[in-house]
């Protein structure tokens, strides 16, 4: 069970007035808000040993390189990882899905074929349209159904032993809809192709084992789960990684470095070039380890709850329109009000202290398929209550009153 006022004590932003209004904060699927205990990470941090990491023999340097790798085994536990070297710190999921892509080039040519999901985020599709354009293969679309679920014998068809990569996010950002993963994995596996899931959106919400998926990548990023902006991770099984080209030159990911050659550092140092954000990376084991004293069932159990109390409370509002109607879901909510553009409406809730998603998130191709221009966008998260759903539904009336 989850204590939410006490929960909510640890969010000072979550006591502060917007338009002169207490803050309502359901843009949880953009960022989510960051608890006392990470903000006093970072703090801590740059108060006590701010130092380059993996180079200095002084003390600071050293105590930052123990809590940089320490964080690297927060994490690898948390993802069940078998080795810490299998989790690379990138800057997000973003710079996660460009290394993978990027690295893919040396293994691809004419007629191989890239599967990706219809239901993706932008960076979950450009950098493989990139990279069919430098190797010359074909990227395929498994279509998605009016639930916003993907239409698994659709998938059948389209796999085959051409089919290199399989790329499909794990929660999708824009419908809340859970992707059956682990058949997409287990199917590419049979025809020998590897899978990227982009779990940026699944990672508040779920604790994903990749060994038990037997996942090739993975990709999350920090800030959507209670960490800072600008860092993340990329999970990656050992042979690949020792497969893939490194992705940028520079320091910390080099043995030996002649004008003639140079090789390269093991894993994990091998992809992780220049400085990183240490205290970024410190900071993600912190927002970890804050989930998991909450634990990952409980807040699950209680966002759906609000899920299901925020649908049955918006649905009775006439002319509002749900997509991303799968019973397999997570706490996001796409609508619309007939006839009114989203963005008037997530400008009436803002005045009304009301923090939600306008447009089409990052992900076109959704929007194109229902015809529409955008969805206003609700996620919650843990933190959230009833009574901030009363007071969007409360909101949303309004704006239809206004703007009709
Ligand atoms: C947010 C998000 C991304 C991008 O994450 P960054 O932190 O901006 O790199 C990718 N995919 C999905 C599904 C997302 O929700």
């Amino acid at each position: 069970m989850i204590d939410v006022e006490n929960i909510r004590k640890d969010f000072p932003i979550l006591s502060r007035k917007v338009n002169g209004k207490p803050l309502v904060y359901f843009d949880n699927a953009a960022t989510s808000q960051t608890p006392q205990q990470v903000i006093d990470c970072i703090v801590d941090y740059y108060s006590n040993y701010n130092a380059n990491i993996h180079r200095g023999v002084h003390s600071l340097s050293q105590e930052a390189t123990d809590a940089y790798e320490h964080a690297r085994q927060t994490i690898q536990r948390h993802f069940n990882a078998r080795y810490s070297r299998e989790i690379i710190f990138t800057s997000g999921a973003t710079h996660g899905i460009n290394l993978v892509a990027s690295g893919f080039s040396s293994f691809l040519q004419k007629g191989d074929d890239i599967l990706v999901s219809a239901l993706e985020h932008h960076s979950n599709i450009v950098p493989w349209q990139m990279l069919c354009e430098r190797t010359g293969a074909t990227l395929k679309v498994i279509p998605m159904n009016e639930e916003g679920e993907l239409i698994l014998p659709e998938f059948d068809k389209l796999l085959s032993p051409k089919t290199k990569l399989v790329f499909v996010n794990h929660i999708s950002n824009a419908l809340g809809t859970i992707n059956p993963i682990e058949y997409i994995i287990e199917q590419t596996h049979q025809v020998s192709g590897a899978v990227l899931i982009d779990g940026a959106q699944a990672c508040p919400h779920i604790r994903p084992d990749v060994q038990h998926l037997d996942v090739d990548f993975y990709v999350a990023s920090a800030h959507k789960m209670c960490g800072p902006t600008g860092v993340g991770i990329l999970y990656g099984k050992e042979d690949w990684l020792n497969k893939l080209p490194p992705y940028q030159g520079g320091g910390e990911m080099i043995a030996e470095v002649t004008f003639e050659k140079t090789t390269y550092a093991e894993l994990p140092h091998k992809f992780e070039a220049g400085t990183p954000n240490i205290s970024g990376g410190i900071a993600f084991g912190a927002a970890i380890d804050y989930l998991n004293t909450i634990g990952f069932d409980a807040l699950a159990a209680y966002e759906n709850e609000l899920l299901d109390y925020a649908t049955q409370n918006l649905l009775e509002i006439e002319g509002l329109k749900i997509y991303g109607t799968s019973p397999q879901k997570t706490a996001v909510i796409s609508f619309n009000l007939e006839g009114i553009h989203p963005y008037d409406v997530g400008t009436l809730l803002d005045k009304m202290g009301i923090a939600v998603r306008t447009g089409h998130h990052c992900a076109q191709p959704i929007m194109d398929y229902f015809k529409i221009p955008g969805t206003v966008r609700a996620s919650f998260a843990f933190y959230n209550t009833k009574a901030e759903i009363d007071a969007l539904v409360e909101g949303v009336k309004k704006a239809k009153m206004m703007l009709s």
